[in-house]
C-alpha cells in the first residue's frame, strides 16, 4: 500500500544520466533525477539515499497521500483479490515519457513512474535502468519505453535500439521492432 516511485533523464550529447529509483518523498521525481545528472557524482540513487538526496537538495517533497489516487488504490485491491493482472491494459496509466531532439540535433529522453501495481521487495522497473527503459544517444536516438520493466531490463531495450540504429543504420521504428519482438 505505499508508493515508490522511479525516474530518469538523459542527454544524449553528453550521455550523461541521472535515474533514481525507489524514492518516496520527490513531488518531482524528474526534478530530482535532472539535478542528480546535474550533480554528477554518481549516476542512480536509490531508496532512503535517494530520499535524503532531496531533502539536502531543497527539493520539494510531498507526502505518499499526494501520489494516491483511488483508482489506483481500487486497482491494488482488485489485484490483491486476484481480479486482475499487475499490468492490466485497460487500467496501466501513468507512466510519463519523453523524447526530445532540438534544432542542433541533439537528443534527450526522460522517463518517470511509480513503476507496477503490487510491487514488492524494493522492486525496481526499467525507467532508472539507463539502457533499459531509458537510454539517449545523439549518434542513434532516444528511447522512453512503458510496459512490463523486467522484460525491458532483460532485453536491454533502450540501448538495443540505439545500438541498432547506431551501428546498423536502421530506421527507429523497425529497429523498435525488432527489439521488441
Ligand atoms: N515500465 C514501468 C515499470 O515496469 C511500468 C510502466 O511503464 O507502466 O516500472
Amino acid at each position: 500500500g505505499t508508493i515508490s516511485l522511479d525516474a530518469a533523464i538523459m542527454d544524449g550529447k553528453t550521455r550523461a544520466a541521472g535515474p533514481i529509483a525507489g524514492t518516496s518523498n520527490a513531488k518531482n521525481p524528474i526534478t530530482v533525477a535532472r539535478k542528480v545528472l546535474e550533480d554528477g557524482r554518481h549516476v542512480l540513487l536509490s531508496g532512503a539515499g535517494a530520499d535524503q538526496f532531496v531533502n539536502e537538495q531543497g527539493l520539494e517533497t510531498a507526502d505518499q497521500d499526494y501520489f494516491e489516487t483511488p483508482e489506483r488504490r481500487e486497482q491494488l485491491e482488485q489485484l490483491q483479490s486476484g481480479k486482475t493482472s499487475a499490468l492490466n491494459t485497460e487500467t496501466k496509466f501513468g507512466t510519463v515519457g519523453a523524447v526530445a531532439l532540438d534544432s542542433e540535433g541533439h537528443v534527450a529522453a526522460a522517463t518517470s513512474t511509480g513503476g507496477i501495481t503490487g510491487k514488492r521487495w524494493g522492486r525496481i522497473g526499467d525507467a532508472p535502468i539507463i539502457g533499459a527503459g531509458t537510454y539517449a544517444d545523439d549518434r542513434a536516438c532516444a528511447v522512453s519505453a512503458t510496459g512490463q520493466g523486467e522484460y525491458f531490463i532483460r532485453v536491454g531495450v533502450a540501448h538495443e535500439i540505439c545500438a541498432r540504429v547506431r551501428l546498423d543504420g536502421e530506421k527507429i521504428v523497425p529497429a523498435a521492432s525488432a527489439v521488441m519482438a
